[in-house]
């Protein structure tokens, strides 16, 4: 078998390897990735890109049906969701040649195929290529799937999975979503929206159950408002497919009926069947590859990045975390840091956290207060008739200093930018009350919040002292 040999070569084409190929060659270094699917990994083609362009066209909807309160009108709304899914395609599509492109012009040279290692130097790809790459270092970036359990028997018609059901070309008149993480909230705010009958099936206490308990409570609020059906602490046994659907099982014996399924309970990280024994690689109990904070494994000179290599399953960690990787392969020493991982979930309203909760930062013993603020009483959420959530910082009392941020509502997405600068420097709150913000402006939210968690609310009115009697 022909071989060929590298300064870097990069395993799996997602967020996580491609920037991590693009900085080696940035290096000078030449380089290959190795891919056995579409370039641009989950991320790109069933994950964050085509769930968002769905939630877009589902906003534009939902702003159609909020019309009348700005003084609209609109008559006779319908919507196509063949054409919403085929212009996802096509967003897709689109992205995903530009980035082929943004490759080649690197200069990386790219084999399409499954590879393994069978050595610590050398990975084998059986695909359209066949070969043996050998490199001097090696960046594993092969990322998740769904995870797929006995209990649900998909079928990819009923009972789904999030690719399967990215790939919908018609909506269903009811659905079952079992597991309210992030992504199951994403897609039960979308459907919901587009007018399916959702029902939210969760194990745990709360949904989101990995966010501060004031945001998963504020989106189990605003779900319930909108309509979407919500049942924590539940078991799910089974699912079957009955004539016309499906009926979910729980514990208790309950059932829940509906016409459509999605499963959501978490992902099946791709370190199985890679070869990592070969190469020595340590892997630990739950699939994760150990790494250090410079991307390292156990074995010099082999780093791996993204979902496969820490907790944090998004997309914009493993693009740091594969510079960090690409950056040290190449000689520059560069470490990880998670202190202000910002995340954000695409429901309607949205929800955007960084850094600590108040619960954690006490948890870590730290003397920690909290400054909120809701939209309601801020000028540009009344103008705009967003008034629904609120922006809160969590701050040490005793330094200042910002440990956290959440907030729910119209932009969180975009809101979270400031607070995650604002963490990853070790600014203090009156960092944030010595800036101007723009007015009338959402970001205003932080300022406020900051005067609060300071005592000195501008725009609320001052807390009534408690006197004892
Ligand atoms: C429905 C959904 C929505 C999401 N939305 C968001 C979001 O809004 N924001 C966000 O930050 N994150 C989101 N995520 C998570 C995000 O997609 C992942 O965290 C991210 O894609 C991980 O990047 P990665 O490079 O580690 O792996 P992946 O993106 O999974 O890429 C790995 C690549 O490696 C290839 N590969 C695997 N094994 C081999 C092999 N042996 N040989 C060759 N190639 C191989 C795969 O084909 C794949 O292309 C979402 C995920 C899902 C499922």
């Amino acid at each position: 078998m022909e071989k060929k040999k590298f300064d870097v070569v990069v395993l799996g084409g997602g967020p996580g390897g491609y920037p991590a190929a693009i900085r080696a060659a940035q290096h000078g270094k030449n380089v290959a990735l190795i891919e056995a699917k579409e370039m641009g990994g989950t991320c790109l083609n069933r994950g964050c890109i085509p769930s968002k362009a769905l939630i877009a066209n589902s906003e534009v909807l939902a702003k159609i049906n909020e019309a009348k309160e700005f003084g609209i009108e609109v008559k006779g709304v319908s919507f196509d969701y063949g054409q919403m899914a085929k212009k996802k395609d096509d967003i897709v599509d689109k992205i995903r040649k530009n980035l082929e492109g943004l490759i080649a012009t690197n200069k990386i040279i790219v084999f399409r195929g499954f590879g393994h290692f069978i050595s610590s130097t050398e990975i084998k790809v059986i695909g359209t290529d066949n070969l043996i790459v050998e490199g001097g270092k090696i960046i594993v970036a092969t990322g998740s799937e769904p995870r797929k359990m006995a209990a649900f028997p998909f079928d990819y018609e009923r009972i789904h999975d999030s690719t399967s059901l990215l790939a919908l070309k018609s909506l269903p008149k009811s659905m079952v979503i079992v597991g309210g993480g992030v992504i199951g909230c994403e897609f039960a705010s979308l459907y919901a929206t587009l007018g399916v009958e959702i029902t939210i099936l969760e194990l745990l206490p709360n949904i989101l159950p990995m966010e501060a308990q004031v945001v998963s409570e504020a989106l189990a609020k605003a779900f319930k408002k909108r309509g979407i059906k919500t049942e924590t602490g539940v078991k799910v046994e089974k699912i079957e497919r009955n004539g016309k659907g499906i009926v979910v099982k729980v514990e208790g014996d309950r059932s829940f009926p509906a016409e459509m399924a999605l499963v959501s309970v978490g992902r099946k990280l791709n370190t199985d069947g890679i070869g990592l024994e070969k190469a020595g690689v340590l892997v630990l109990d739950n699939g994760m590859i150990q790494v250090n904070s410079k991307m390292e494994t156990s074995i010099d000179g082999i780093y791996a990045v993204g979902d496969i290599a820490s907790k944090w399953w998004l997309a914009h960690v493993a693009t740091h975390q594969g510079i960090i990787a690409a950056d040290n392969a190449c000689g520059e020493e560069s470490h990880m840091h998670y202190n202000a991982v910002p995340s954000v979930t695409f429901t309607h309203p949205e929800i955007a956290t960084v850094g600590l909760s108040l619960e954690d930062a006490l948890k870590q013993g730290f003397k920690a207060i909290v400054g909120a603020f809701p939209f309601q009483a801020l000028g540009k959420s009344q103008a705009t008739h967003q008034t629904e959530g609120l922006a809160q910082i969590v701050i040490d009392k005793n330094t200042g200093q910002i440990l956290g941020a959440q907030v729910v509502g119209n932009e969180a997405s975009a809101l979270i930018a400031e607070m995650a600068l604002a963490i990853t420097n070790e600014l203090t709150v009156e960092c944030i009350t010595e800036t101007i913000h723009a007015h009338p402006t959402l970001p205003e939210a932080w300022l406020e919040a900051a005067f609060v968690a300071e005592g000195l609310p501008i725009h609320l009115p001052p807390k009534v002292k408690q006197t004892k009697s």
